[in-house]
């Protein structure tokens, strides 16, 4: 990683399908459908969507061996439309359904927290892949590490980097280099040092594989923009990443154009910047330049801090100089970060400042936050700087909804549950709601939430008080209302 100036990292060209990733390729962007696998019309019609807003490639679930053989309906029906999208199959646990999957897919995904390899699965999915030129992810989830993983490293971004590294060394040694990789985590602290340290330890054996960048269930709205746009804008800035995903809780066509900004906002990161101490930069662990104990907005009191303002078309790497190569006696200087953004939409901004401010908070450079943009009030640019700060996890002032995107396992409506959960919870501070579709990746997945709302059968919902189950298999009309009561009973409620 370059600390003066941009530079992409250089992993070697991967082909799924018409799409090649990695190289000297533009980075492209990717979403996945929320349909059932099984419904061929109306998941082709959704892909066609997600193409039309430009989305070249496309993943399904394939829970079992049923959607896997549905694939090959689906990608018919698709070429007979005329739309060449690149079409991924998402495998969690049953690895005949990868073997399915990959007669018919250009790539298949498969998560080594819950993939068989003791019977050789692994090996006989890779010869598959080869013989029909389909490229492989190794994607890793933070929330659903194996057990034997899980037992030796915790939940942490060294196991989720073991885990891959695990996988990849197989792919290597078989000599299969159509190989992608990713490591979602919806903490983005958790993320980005999972990321970066699997780089290194990539580059420490010689390998090369492109990279799949991704923030999971970030939720919803502004705030799940902002959320992705901190975690993949750090590692965009990073030069890391040959395809995003930005996953939200919406229709997963509206998931393109924040994806597509993000691309173009990294697309020239110009300038080049001296860094007189690169000594106090550690990417991988978290640290605290200052004793600031809660990084602010601008609007609030800020003596005593410097303001440094970034000017240049790299702004993260300028203040990151900047704040590096403070004189000794400032050196634990609380610092403001400021940058001056002349959009006229809310989202974009939020995106841009998000993208290129955030970092600098998630790693524990910057101590406040300076969202400079004339088109907008003052609670419009202070909502955005407090949305980026709990983003990058240094202050939570409001409820963190880890919603997942749903997909073709979710059991009922998601987005609008999410809505309604919202409406109710939104005023309680340092709350983790998690709001997932499906009893069989959302509990892991949910990770550190603090209370859970999981799909456990069609209009049934199970909740959740940390990792444990309070009450079970209840009906949906009555979840909210029992999920209330779950959080007044363990003290963390407040009327709005
Ligand atoms: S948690 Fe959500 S996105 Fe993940 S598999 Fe279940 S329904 Fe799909």
């Amino acid at each position: 990683m370059e600390l003066h100036h941009f530079q992409r990292r250089k992993t070697r060209e991967v082909r799924i399908g018409n799409v090649v990733i990695g190289g000297e390729r533009p980075i492209a962007v990717q979403s996945m459908t929320n349909t059932d696998t099984n419904d061929t019309e109306a998941s082709v019609a959704q892909i066609e969507r997600i193409d039309r807003a430009g989305g070249k490639i496309v993943r399904l679930t394939a829970q079992g061996t049923r959607e896997g053989e549905n694939l090959q309906n689906i990608v018919r029906l698709l070429r007979s439309d005329h739309f060449d999208t690149a079409i991924v199959a998402d495998i969690h646990f049953v690895p005949e359904a990868a073997a399915i999957a990959a007669k018919y897919v250009d790539k298949v995904r498969i998560n080594p927290g819950n993939y068989r390899t003791e019977h050789g699965e692994l090996e006989h999915l890779i010869e598959q892949c080869r013989r029909r030129g389909v490229a492989l992810r190794i994607g890793v989830n933070h929330g659903s590490l194996a057990k034997r993983i899980f037992d030796r490293y915790g939940d942490t971004p060294e196991g989720m980097v073991a885990s891959a590294m695990e996988f990849l060394r197989v792919c290597q040694a078989h000599d299969f280099d159509q190989v992608v990789v990713s490591m979602k985590s919806s903490n983005t602290r958790v993320m980005v040092a999972a990321y970066r340290m699997l780089v290194e330890a990539m580059e420490r054996e010689g390998m090369d594989y492109p990279i799949h960048l991704g923030v999971t269930e970030a939720g919803n709205g502004i705030e799940g923009r902002i959320k992705s746009a901190v975690g993949i804008g750090a590692l965009l800035a990073d030069g890391i990443g040959d395809t995003i995903r930005v996953s939200l809780t919406e229709a997963p066509e509206n998931e393109m154009p924040v994806a597509r900004l993000l691309v173009d906002h990294f697309r020239e990161r110009p300038g080049e910047f001296v860094v007189q101490h690169p000594e106090r930069y550690s990417p991988t662990a978290f640290r605290r330049r200052s004793h600031v104990a809660e990084p602010v907005v601008h609007s609030e009191p800020h003596d005593g801090f410097r303001i440094l303002e970034a000017v240049s078309g790299n702004p993260t790497a300028e203040l990151r100089a900047a704040i590096l190569n403070l004189e000794p006696a400032e050196s634990t200087t609380p610092v403001l970060i400021k940058r001056r953004y002349d959009d006229s939409s809310l989202e974009t901004l939020a995106v841009k400042a998000a993208a290129d401010l955030g970092p600098l908070l998630l790693d524990g450079l910057a101590d406040g936050i300076w969202v400079d943009a004339p088109a907008f009030n003052d609670a419009q640019i202070r909502d955005i700087e407090l949305m980026i700060l709990q983003a990058a996890r240094v202050r939570f002032s409001h409820t963190e909804y880890i919603a997942c995107p749903s997909c073709g396992r979710t059991l009922y409506d998601i987005e609008r549950t999410l809505a309604e959960i919202k409406s109710k919870t939104s005023h309680l501070k340092n709350l983790r709601i998690g709001v997932m579709g499906c009893i069989v990746n959302g509990p892991g997945e949910m990770a550190d939430a603090d209370y859970g709302y999981v799909g456990a059968g069609p209009g049934r919902i199970t909740l959740y008080k940390g990792r444990e189950v309070i009450v079970r298999n209840i009906p949906q009309e009555e979840a909210l209302d029992r999920l209330i009561e779950l959080i007044k009973a363990h003290g963390d409620w407040h009327e709005a």
